[in-house]
């Protein structure tokens, strides 16, 4: 009697394991790898598993950092989709032979082929643009029309931009060699550090900050990093919008080089079908909007529309229309040109 009933208890039990192991492995899941820390990025994977079911697991770190454990892993890695900012970035992932190939009719029809990289292995889902910034008292507008006037040496000891090898100039380099060949590329790069008004140091908010301080009267930055000062409610920060203001560049001419926030899947994601679904995910209506306004970067799906004041507030601008994926080739040239030039 008393055996029968652990017997019985047993049995309950393992069903009650094995119940659970099946809906477990039921319950479907998308292995992330990030170098992302967006807070509204959470809302996105919040919006994906609403839709889909599919549990996320995430794992943040910097790109490098992750480039190199997704090879360290090889087959045996968990990872389904990588996401990180910067076409050399992604190009980097993509020449370590990390992603595969996405047949999707979803993504081939909503992100348009100049934000993807080579043969559909990587997709971009917003974009930022490289900006001049000037000091409103000190520069006029039209001094500084194209990313070419900072090299006049009308600015010498007036520029402040941060090291010359960090991926966004790296990449805005790479369009310089695209858009206008090696040799003048060269000379910008040249003339570049010829007007610094000091060694390149801090992040591309210091470069603005800079401006205002009265240390440099030009720099180069991302937009969004405008943004966020025009939207911090800092009593500094707006002193700083105050005595800045930014311009796209090359709206007469080739228009603003951008660069793209994207991601791919992994050739060995063990969760294809729910790596797809991400991938198409993010290129809907809700999540362009949360990918994008997450750091104040524009959608590329051109039919979604932002409620951002501050991207309203800039307007709308000509993009140099440079593929992504070809831009994201010139980079290695592109940094030895910035070594040969001394930009540090
Ligand atoms: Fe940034």
């Amino acid at each position: 009697m008393k055996t029968h009933r652990s017997i019985a208890l047993v049995g309950a039990l393992m069903a009650g394991l094995l119940g659970g192991a099946a809906a477990h492995a039921q319950q479907p899941v998308l292995n992330l790898y990030s170098s992302r820390h967006y807070q509204t990025d959470e809302q996105l994977y919040a919006g994906f598993t609403k839709a889909t079911g599919i549990r996320i697991n995430r794992i943040d770190g910097k790109e490098d950092e992750l480039i190199q454990r997704i090879l360290r892993e090889g087959r045996a890695s968990p990872a389904d989709v990588f996401i990180t900012v910067d076409a050399a970035n992604l190009q980097a992932a993509d020449e370590a032979g990390l992603f595969e190939p996405v047949r999707s009719r979803v993504l081939d029809e909503r992100i348009p082929a100049q934000f993807r990289g080579e043969d559909n292995r990587w997709f971009g889902y917003s974009y930022r643009a490289r900006v001049i910034a000037y000091n409103r008292d000190k520069v006029k507008p039209e001094e500084v029309r194209s990313y070419q006037d900072l090299a006049h040496p009308r600015f010498k000891g007036r520029l402040c931009v941060r090291s010359g090898g960090h991926v966004y100039n790296r990449t805005l380099m790479a369009s310089m060699i695209y858009n206008y060949g090696d040799e003048n590329a060269l000379d910008w790069a040249r003339g570049i550090v010829a007007n610094l008004a000091r060694a390149p140091k801090g992040g591309d908010t210091d470069q603005i900050r800079a401006v205002a301080a009265g240390e440099c009267d030009v720099a180069i930055s991302n937009h969004y990093y405008y943004a966020r000062l025009m939207a911090s409610d800092k009593a500094a920060d707006q002193d700083v919008v105050r005595k800045v203001a930014i311009v796209f560049p090359d709206q007469q001419g080739k228009g603003t080089h951008v660069n793209v926030s994207g991601g791919g899947m992994l050739k060995h994601a063990p969760n294809k079908a729910a790596a797809v679904r991400f991938l198409e995910y993010l290129a809907s209506d809700e999540a362009q909007a949360y990918f994008a306004n997450g750091n104040n970067e524009w959608p590329v799906v051109g039919s979604v529309r932002l409620n951002n004041p501050q991207l309203d507030a800039m307007g709308r601008f000509k993009v140099d229309q440079l593929p992504a994926g070809v831009l994201a080739q010139y980079t290695p040239k592109a940094q030895r040109f910035i070594d040969r030039a001394g930009w540090k």
